[in-house]
């Protein structure tokens, strides 16, 4: 674990205390309306609604930092001011400026005692963070899923490690079991195969490796990988609780299938939310919840730039603050169910709303679901991700090739179209790869049409298992697959897409007795260079015809766009 990256805890408490730090500036704008009130008569309603605004976020933000007793004192006064937007000018109480004076020395005095605790950093118990009880996750950066094998005879795994690593997983060997257990317990794998049956007796038995559990005490995805067939050791790798038993030797493919089954969350890119709040501290704080739970997250603070962020930021749910100025929540959902793409885009408000008809107006608007602020963390992050889930599974069906579970040539275009678009906005690179399998019409041929597909599925596999998981993969045609490696040069895609060349070279293939092989030929192009997606397409393409003519089995990097 790295001990210099800041943990969830020390970012929300750099929170709270800009949140403390910030208080003076924010209690010296509500004097200064305070004073608009007293000097204008008649009553500047203007001033009524920014201080009821101030108000009303004091208690929001303030309970979310778990600050409750200035927020307690906040909510009093935001309903209180509720009530007085309500009336007409000439109904509002005589003494009203008194009563909100009061308010805002009773803040003030909450203020003063948060800035003497050492700026907030007594109150972190209190934080509802802690209540999500989860340490820092790493989030999955393209290395492959991390598998351990334990096996005591290196010359019977040795090919099938190497032909694991072929397939993008990141495998390591143990040939004894105290360095496995001592390997589990320090970087927990995604899954482990084992050999349950070792020639000194059985002190390494399935149940008692099985039973190693990691630092978070979870038991491991376990595969058993044995030279036995018998009913009893297929039976106590069952009562393990193991997901798999193979016997040796082990087709690969057969085993990569089923480790992708163990390691499939792994595999998943992130979900993608896009939050709205036009408090920053908030949208943050929210904001680090969910990325801990390995989510990836834009903020916008104001509603107005909402028709970009769908735009580049493509979510699969929107999480939306109620109350907004110049919008609110429910007017900003009802804009964005007018655009005919975004229909069925999840949209769950965030609000310390608890007034039953209000939400009820909101539900009309079409909104998917309501979180009541302070949110608890552990609520937030399976509301959303339940809801956007749900999305990705709709959209992928559609969108998603079903041998390989990639984009499909539709949807890898519009995403060519739109990464490009980002690209271009932000000033960041975007390589675009084409890769086409080698005479594949001769494989169907030799061997079928069943071991071609198994061939697609390989690849397939290699490019989910060796890319990061922010970079797009799409299955462009029949044996034609479309990459899109975001923010790297093309001289790193070169290396990058050669090795996996000469990994995919080295699978093999089974077909009954007979073993095969087979490779890919590569097409780069880049942008800055090719500045539009036909381009950048067209260019990738050429360079792949040449790769193809040049002999196949090559990668070649576009001329026509130089960067
Ligand atoms: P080249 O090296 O020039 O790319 O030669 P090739 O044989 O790969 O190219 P060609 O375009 O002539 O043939 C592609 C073959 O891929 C023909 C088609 O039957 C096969 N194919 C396309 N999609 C699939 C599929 O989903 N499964 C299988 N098994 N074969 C497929
Ligand atoms: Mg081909
Ligand atoms: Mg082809």
């Amino acid at each position: 674990m790295n001990l210099n990256k800041p943990t969830l805890q020390n970012k929300i408490a750099r929170l709270r205390i800009n949140f403390v730090n910030q208080l003076p500036v924010r209690l010296e704008q509500a004097q200064q309306q305070m004073a608009i009130l007293s000097s204008e008569s008649p009553i500047n309603v203007t001033a009524l609604q920014e201080l009821h605004r101030a108000f009303h976020s004091l208690n929001g933000t303030g309970k979310s930092f778990g600050f409750t007793a200035l927020a307690d004192v906040a909510e009093h006064a935001e309903h209180y001011m509720q009530g007085i937007i309500d009336l007409s000018v000439q109904a509002m109480p005589s003494d009203l400026l008194g009563i909100l004076s009061e308010f805002l020395s009773q803040l003030q005095a909450q203020m003063h005692i948060l800035i003497a605790s050492d700026n907030a950093q007594d109150h972190t118990q209190s934080s509802p963070y802690f209540e999500i009880g989860q340490s820092d996750t790493e989030i999955f950066q393209g290395q492959g899923p991390l598998i351990y094998i334990c096996d005591d005879e290196p010359e019977q795994v040795h090919y099938l490690v190497h032909q694991l690593r072929f397939l993008g997983y990141n495998v390591e060997h143990f040939t004894d079991t105290s360095s496995f257990r001592e390997a589990v317990l320090t970087k927990r794998p995604d899954a482990v195969i084992m050999d349950v049956f070792f020639p000194h007796g059985r002190t390494a038995g399935t149940d008692e490796l099985v039973s190693i559990k990691d630092v978070t005490g979870h038991k491991l995805p376990a595969i058993v990988l044995s030279g036995r067939k018998v009913f009893e050791a297929r039976l106590s790798a069952v009562r393990a609780g193991c997901a798999a038993y193979f016997v040796k030797p082990a087709n690969p493919m057969d085993l990569a299938s089923a480790l992708d089954e163990l390691v499939g969350d792994k595999l998943q890119e992130p979900l993608r939310i896009l939050i709205v709040d036009d408090e920053p501290e908030v949208a943050e704080y929210h904001s680090l919840i969910l990325e801990e739970a390995g989510m990836l997250v834009h903020q916008i603070h104001h509603p107005e730039k909402i028709f970009e962020a769908l735009e580049v930021f493509s979510p699969d749910l929107m999480l939306v603050d109620m109350y907004m100025p110049v919008c609110n929540g429910a007017e900003l959902a009802a804009i964005v169910r007018q655009i005919p793409e975004y229909v069925g885009l999840p949209i769950v408000f965030l609000s310390t709303e608890t007034n039953a008809q209000k939400q009820f107006s909101a539900m009309e608007a079409g909104v998917d679901g309501f979180i009541t602020k302070p949110v608890v963390p552990a609520e937030l992050v399976s509301a959303v991700a339940l809801r956007a889930e749900r999305m990705r599974t709709l959209r992928g069906l559609m969108a998603r090739d079903s041998l390989t579970g990639l984009y499909n040539h539709t949807t890898t275009t519009e995403i060519l179209v739109s990464s490009l678009a980002h690209a271009v906005r932000h000033q960041e690179k975007l390589v675009m790869v084409m890769l086409d399998l080698d005479a594949f019409k001769s494989v169907n041929d030799t061997h079928g049409h069943m071991a071609g597909d198994q061939v697609i599925v390989a690849l397939s596999r290699l490019l989910k298992h060796r890319l990061r998981n922010t970079d797009v993969i799409g299955r462009y045609g029949g044996e034609e697959f479309a990459l899109l490696l975001k923010d790297i040069s093309s001289d790193t895609a070169e290396k990058l897409v050669n090795e996996l060349r000469e990994d995919f070279s080295e699978i093999i293939f089974n077909v009954g007795q007979k073993q095969f092989s087979c490779t890919f030929s590569a097409g780069i192009s880049m942008y800055p260079g090719c500045n539009r997606a036909e381009d950048l397409r067209m260019a990738a393409d050429t360079a792949l015809y040449q790769a193809k003519s040049q002999g196949r089995n090559q990668v070649v990097v576009s001329k026509m766009c130089d960067e």
